[in-house]
């Protein structure tokens, strides 16, 4: 499946060595972008312009039953309104299921995936996942995918969080990469499409911090080559919750562009940009773009609608 040049963007052609920098802002069309999300945009792209890099933009669309009406339709306009110049067409996944499926089959060649009955009252109130099915050999037919994880430390280094690690079996247990309805579960299509679109570096909100070693894992399975991360801390609102869909964070202001985004540029503690067209702020941005001012903590100081 990999071979197959159709699937595989022109950024990252068979043969073709990687781009030193290729960043990019995946989105869900959970609920619509708020100020958090906005923050992660403008970082995951300042980022790749200062480094002379590529910014992709992907929709991370394959858990269907949530998408939010109307939600992608406000992503594409915050896009065009904060005047984001992408490098390639923007990619859904929800377009992309075959895709994963065949790496899953992939897998499944390699006895690194299996089929799991239990149903979430079976697992109860235990999120360590003790290999109930991995020796019951069930066909994959309306059965969750689980893949094995080693017992082991898997680390990196984040370039704002520095290092972190876990033991995958001892902290979560063999995960679900396919739910038993049928739904691809992010952590694959993540992996996978960081790989097909030559993804080398992943800018996002900390609250994805603790997802990394599961996608570490998953791209070392596949052969694909390790990316550096940089985990942002995050807004929070005057409760003390991250803002969030679920915590109803309001939705961007499009009318209200220059003003979010010096905002957005502020959150991250760098160097003051004055109003003017988003296009105009964005490059005075990436020209002063220093991460050592990124505050290196989960939580941002100061409270955001
Ligand atoms: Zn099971």
């Amino acid at each position: 499946m990999l071979n197959n040049p159709a699937l595989i963007p022109s950024l990252f052609k068979e043969g073709d060595k990687r781009m030193a920098y290729v960043g990019r802002f995946a989105p869900s069309p959970t609920g619509p972008l708020h100020f958090g999300s906005l923050i992660t945009a403008v970082a995951s792209y300042c980022d790749a312009r200062a480094h002379h890099g590529q910014w992709l933009v992907r929709i991370e669309d394959t858990d269907i039953p949530r998408i939010y009406p109307g939600s992608e339709n406000h992503i594409l306009a915050c896009l065009d309104a904060f005047q984001f110049e992408m490098d390639a067409d923007i990619i859904f996944q929800k377009n992309r299921l075959d895709i994963y499926d065949a790496i899953i089959d992939q897998l499944h060649q390699k006895h690194q995936v299996y089929a799991c009955q239990c149903t979430r009252k079976m697992l109860g109130s235990n999120h360590i996942y003790t290999g109930t099915c991995l020796n019951l050999n069930l066909s994959f037919e309306q059965k969750a995918i689980r893949v094995k994880v080693p017992d082991q430390n898997i680390c990196f280094k984040d370039r704002l969080q520095g290092i972190h690690s876990s033991n995958l079996q001892q902290d979560l247990g063999d995960f679900v990469l396919k739910r038993r309805d049928g739904i691809m579960n992010y952590q694959l299509a993540v992996v996978v499409d960081d790989y097909l679109q030559g993804i080398t570096h992943v800018v996002r909100g900390a609250d994805l911090l603790d997802n990394t070693e599961r996608q570490i894992w998953l791209g070392s399975l596949l052969g694909y080559p390790t990316l550096q991360y940089m985990h942002l801390p995050l807004a929070m609102n005057a409760q003390g919750q991250k803002l969030s869909k679920q915590n109803l964070a309001q939705a961007i202001d499009l009318n209200r562009a220059p003003e979010l985004l010096q905002q957005a540029i502020h959150a991250l503690h760098q160097p003051h940009v004055d109003l003017d067209t988003p296009k105009h702020m964005l490059k005075q941005a990436i020209a002063q773009w220093d991460i050592q001012q990124i505050p290196h903590t989960i939580e941002l100081q100061g409270t955001y609608l």
